[in-house]
């Protein structure tokens, strides 16, 4: 039995909360790869550094040592403190290297962000040395997780992490040592790519696929799945089970819990994933699987995404020329710009996409000359992202839903429903859009 388990920056973010998680792996029967996060607060220290380039360095490398140092220090006994420093320091070399190497490289911001990663994992694994469990601190490059893709938007390549890991992982698995690898990012060409901000959930189902584990167990801060943000509705519950399809809708439709790749590495191998809490490990979490349980209430769970707008193309009759809307997507591709849903009439096609990509969606629109009449925006809406058993096939509910909609009164700007078995996806104001989840929460969620 093989468990993949991954620890969140919370789980990690400090010497309490490591020696939690330590425990946590110590108590899990069998064999275990973990793959952590940063300590939280780090990654964000890190962006500030890409964002506005302080001109005292030395000072950034000293407090980023610092935080990592003052964990190890009230963990580790001497001999523990002198052997981790040997690691840390080499670690620390590599470190101002990277926040000193050309800021105008491509992949600058991968670079520097992916650093935190490499001190959690050496803190950790460095602990379980100590507590006399064999283990020792991968980075994505020792352990051979492979990623494409572009800046800050990597994806894994599964063939070749799975070719790497079996070379550089499972042998120790069968020596007993637990590898502690870094989240987050993999290597391009030799040097880190991001997975996107929360990326360590989408790494450590990448390693699941690789290995072949039996379970991935996602650790954070909460109990588990719940039917919303529990930081939105005070009175959000814990989902006990969900299928891959639900949670994956609801992971890339806005539930922070799951980064939105997690699903599909462990999809493909039916490998079952739970959602656990570290701070709380007698609570069982949620378990993520093929299987179905049909709950008592109309929705499962609800997810929102923010910081949207809606770009509307309009030009004569578009619906009868395929070649114009292919053109039209083809065009916002060409910047690898994701577009949430898509919605066409007779002369329009309407695409909601990040707030922060409107312009350059507008500027790659311009390209087409002509052949567009007309570009609207509306900026600062939110899609709502509701999940539940047999959306699709039960009578009534979508007017269950937008009773419920119309009761808080709120506008809906755009629909999507029939696009996914499981979720129905709708778009309100911004400003509007905790009005709506409460309402729809507390009137139709029910396990
Ligand atoms: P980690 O650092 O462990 O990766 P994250 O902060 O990325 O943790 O994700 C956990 C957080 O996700 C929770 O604290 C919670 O506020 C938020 N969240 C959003 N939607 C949901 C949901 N449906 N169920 C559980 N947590 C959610
Ligand atoms: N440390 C990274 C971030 O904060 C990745 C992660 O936490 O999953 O985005
Ligand atoms: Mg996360």
């Amino acid at each position: 039995m093989i468990t993949v388990m991954k620890f969140g920056g919370t789980s990690v973010g400090s010497a309490e909360a490591i020696e939690r998680v330590a425990n946590i792996i110590i108590n899990t029967k069998g064999e275990k790869v973990v793959v952590a996060s940063a300590m939280s607060g780090i990654t964000n220290f890190l962006v500030g550094i890409v964002e506005n380039p302080p001109s005292d360095m030395d000072s950034i490398v000293e407090q980023f040592a610092n935080k990592h140092l003052m964990a190890a220090e009230e963990m580790f006994d001497d001999n523990t403190m002198a052997e981790f420093r040997k690691d840390f320091d080499l670690r620390l070399k590599s470190f101002r290297k990277a926040i000193m190497s050309d800021p105008n490289d491509a992949y600058y911001q991968d670079l520097v962000t992916s650093q935190g990663e490499r001190f959690s994992t050496l803190i950790l694994s460095h602990y379980l040395r100590m507590l006399g469990h064999d283990s020792v601190a991968l980075t994505a490059e020792t352990a051979g997780i492979a990623a494409v893709g572009l800046p800050l938007s990597g994806s894994a390549d599964l063939q070749a992490t799975a070719n790497g890991m079996t070379m550089k992982v499972r042998p120790l698995l069968s020596r007993g040592i637990i590898p502690i690898i870094t989240g987050f990012y993999g290597i391009k060409d030799g040097a880190p790519l991001t997975f996107g901000r929360g990326g360590s959930d989408y790494s450590a189902a990448v390693v699941a696929n690789a290995i072949d584990a039996d379970m991935l167990e996602i650790w954070t801060d909460v109990d588990g799945f719940m039917t919303s943000d529990p930081r939105i509705i005070k009175d959000a519950i814990k989902i006990d089970e969900m299928t891959f399809g639900e949670a994956a809708e609801l992971a890339y439709f806005g539930a922070k819990v799951l980064h939105p790749r997690t699903i599909e590495p462990v999809r493909i191998k039916h490998i079952p994933l739970k959602v656990r809490n570290s701070f709380r490990p007698e609570e069982p979490g949620t378990l993520i699987h093929n299987l179905r349980k049909k709950g008592n209430g109309l929705l499962k769970s609800v997810a929102t995404k923010n910081d949207l707008a809606i770009i509307t193309v309009s030009s004569a009759e578009i619906a009868y020329r395929p070649e114009l809307v292919a053109s039209i997507i083809g065009k916002i591709a060409e910047n690898s710009i994701i577009i949430y849903s898509i919605s066409t009439s007779l002369s329009t096609i309407a695409m909601l996409v990040s707030n922060s990509d409107v312009m350059s969606v507008i500027k790659k629109l311009n390209e087409l000359g002509s052949d567009i009449e007309r570009i609207d925006v509306k900026n600062n809406v939110s899609l709502v992202c509701c999940v539940g058993d047999d959306l699709l096939s039960k009578c009534g509910v979508t007017g269950d839903i937008f009773t419920a909609v119309k009761e808080a009164g709120v506008n809906v700007e755009m629909i999507s429903e029939g696009a996914s078995e499981v979720s129905l996806n709708f778009v309100v104001p911004m400003g509007m859009v905790m009005d709506v989840v409460a309402v729809l929460h507390s009137k139709y969620i029910g396990e």
